[in-house]
């Protein structure tokens, strides 16, 4: 496939953006066509790592990427920054990924910026970007960095499709605690306080709830039968300052260290073979859902049990037991 998207460089962007275009279409021939690019591709990707990035808007997730991004490029990593962001399609505009957001990092030659799809629905825009995330892993993107914003179901998503899920938070405990409700903190591998440079102080405080807070939860990385604790990850808490870039090099040495322990444990094997089978089976309801929904005989029976059922006439198990039996 490297062949096909070619070597780096204008020609390759663009094979790029015209497979991805590919993919993010619902016509039926086009699907059939990137199911076959999907399949092809397949072999050459899984090399990148994949780094989930979440946090409420104004927390600084674009100024930490690009700060990021052109640390990672000047030590000869090619990065690509993908996003996921249902609202996009009801704003008319994405406002992840944006170009404008991220000036000096789009304009980079080892960078490659995608906005989020925009078509719809959380299952539809997280399917374009998992593929688009296999794309660039096949034209040798060597990171691939998935963001979200710190709202509804789509962080639940990204954490789905990468191997470690980074949460920005602010220093200031009222968002910390909203997180924790959400239980996005679960979620995280490891949260970073940005906007260290505002008040040291609040960002050190901060730093040490979160930090007892995920070990209240304490569900990650429990040892198994005969681990050692040296391969024990404990969901660690950073701060930093994406605006002056002070703190980026330990908190990529920290990031270093996970990929090594899930490398060394086999834990990313395990984690991506996981994810896969989440994924296709996600596919797979919402594919019986949209069959189901379009079956001439529950097509027509749908709307009259839904008004029994919303007006207490039927048991709502008794109602989806007789439409699922008209399938037979
Ligand atoms: P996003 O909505 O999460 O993508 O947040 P942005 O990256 O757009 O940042 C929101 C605002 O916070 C911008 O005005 C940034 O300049 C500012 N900002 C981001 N990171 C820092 C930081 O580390 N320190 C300070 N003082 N400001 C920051």
């Amino acid at each position: 496939m490297r062949q096909v998207l070619g070597a780096p460089g204008p020609a390759q962007r663009r094979a790029i953006a015209k497979t991805i275009t590919l993919l993010e279409s619902t016509r039926p021939d086009h699907r059939r066509r990137a199911e076959d690019l999907l399949n092809a591709l397949l072999p050459h990707s899984g090399r990148a790592f994949r780094l989930g990035i979440s946090g409420v808007p104004g927390v600084g997730k674009s100024t930490f990427i690009e700060a990021l991004g052109l640390f990672l490029i000047e030590q000869g990593h090619r990065v690509a920054v993908l996003a996921v962001d249902p609202s996009s399609s009801v704003s008319g505009g994405s406002i992840l990924g944006d170009k404008t957001r991220m000036e000096r990092l789009s304009a980079a030659e080892q960078a490659f910026i995608r906005p989020s799809p925009s078509s719809g629905t959380l299952g539809g825009v997280a399917q374009s970007t998992r593929e688009s995330l296999l794309v660039f892993e096949a034209a040798g993107y060597d990171i691939v960095i998935v963001e979200t914003v710190g709202v509804g179901q789509s962080e639940t998503a990204v954490a789905a499709m990468t191997d470690l899920f980074l949460l920005l938070q602010l220093p200031n405990a009222g968002d910390d605690l909203q997180a924790m409700k959400k239980g996005i903190m679960e979620l995280a591998d490891l949260v970073v306080i940005n906007k260290a440079d505002i008040d040291e102080a609040a960002a050190t405080r901060a730093r040490a709830q979160i930090t007892s807070a995920l070990r209240i939860f304490g569900l990650h990385g429990r040892p198994g039968q005969g681990a050692h604790e040296v391969d024990v990850w404990h969901p660690q808490v950073l701060q930093l300052s994406a605006l002056k870039g002070t703190g980026l090099p330990a908190f990529w040495q920290t990031v270093t260290q996970f990929r090594d322990m899930q490398h060394r444990t086999g834990r990313l094997v395990e984690r991506r073979q996981a994810q896969n089978l989440a994924w296709m089976w996600e596919r797979i309801e919402s594919g019986l859902r949209a069959r189901f929904k379009h079956h001439p005989a529950v097509h027509q029976a749908l709307s009259g049990m839904t008004e029994e059922v919303r007006a207490g006439r039927m048991a709502a198990s008794v109602a989806a037991q007789r439409l699922l039996d008209l399938l037979n």
